[in-house]
């Protein structure tokens, strides 16, 4: 299967589970939708929403916004995650609108990224929610969703996740596709502790997959020798050295002998972490 049968595939399943595919932030216009989306930077989108109504009712436009102190947008975004800077982009970006493009959000690209605090996710998010455009935003989810499936290989950066993407995706579905992918990594493919077994897309994983060739937990080891066990020597040991693998992951390993083969003395479970994603 290519990769871009393999994300069609994924893609139909993701929207059998997802019927409404679509942001979760509340907007009514493109304004309120670019200060939502400047707002949910390193912020939920449930956070966000609670504060925007607010916000809004006192800053419904971006010429009453214009008119305000960053000191006084701050009063209403306190509980979003980095207040200050947000309050200054939006004093910004609300004088560039009256200034620059007569009251309205810019419908391009270009336009949108050289507002305060616009960067090429919220601009991406603008495009396609707000202008109907082709775009697909790389959050923290869509990229680490993205690699974890294996839609892009290895991808590094957000930009080389969007590129991945815009290759195996037609491009009337780009706008669909980012929420699927934002939504399944909110929901079920999450950082912490992906819903492995509850998820639709287990048998496409790349990421499922190397999960499955970790070595199985050992039975009958003692903690009271060691807290770690390595399988190659037969030894307990307790202070560990890192190593990095073939993939570049940072793995606990046996000092002298330098096995990665190691294993929790506690649980009986291995050491061994498979090659993960964050931004
Ligand atoms: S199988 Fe697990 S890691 Fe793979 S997409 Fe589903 S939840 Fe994520």
């Amino acid at each position: 299967m290519t990769r871009k049968e393999k994300t069609r595939v994924v893609l139909d399943l993701l929207r059998e589970r997802i019927p409404r595919p679509e942001t979760e932030l509340e907007y009514r216009d493109p304004f309120e939708l670019l200060v939502a989306v400047m707002l949910s930077a390193q912020c939920t989108d449930v956070r966000v929403n609670i504060v925007t109504p607010d916000l809004l009712k006192r800053f419904p436009t971006p010429q009453v916004m214009a008119e305000a102190e960053p000191d006084e947008i701050l009063e209403y975004i306190r509980s979003i995650s980095y207040p200050n800077s947000k309050a200054k982009a939006l004093a910004v970006t609300s004088r560039m609108l009256v200034e620059e493009f007569g009251g309205e959000v810019p419908g391009t690209h270009a336009e949108l990224m050289r507002l305060r605090g616009v960067g090429r996710k919220t601009a991406n998010v603008m495009m396609a929610v707000a202008f109907d455009e082709p775009a697909i935003a790389v959050d923290t989810h869509v990229f680490r969703v993205a690699n974890r499936i294996g839609i892009v290989k290895d991808a590094k950066t957000p930009h080389a996740v969007e590129l991945g993407l815009h290759r195996v995706i037609p491009k009337e579905e780009w706008g669909e596709a980012h929420h699927l992918l934002i939504l399944h990594g909110r929901y079920t493919c999450t950082a912490r502790s992906p819903a492995c077994s509850s998820c639709p897309v287990t048998e496409h994983c790349g990421y499922f997959a190397a999960l499955q060739k970790l070595p199985k937990p050992i039975k009958g080891l003692d903690p009271k020798r060691g807290k770690y066990y390595s399988k190659a020597s037969g030894r307990y040991f307790d202070k560990p050295i890192t190593k990095a693998d073939r993939n570049g992951v940072e793995q606990i390993a046996e000092p002298g002998s330098g096995s990665m083969n190691v294993f929790l003395a506690k649980t009986g479970e291995t050491t061994k972490k498979v090659k993960d994603y964050r931004v």
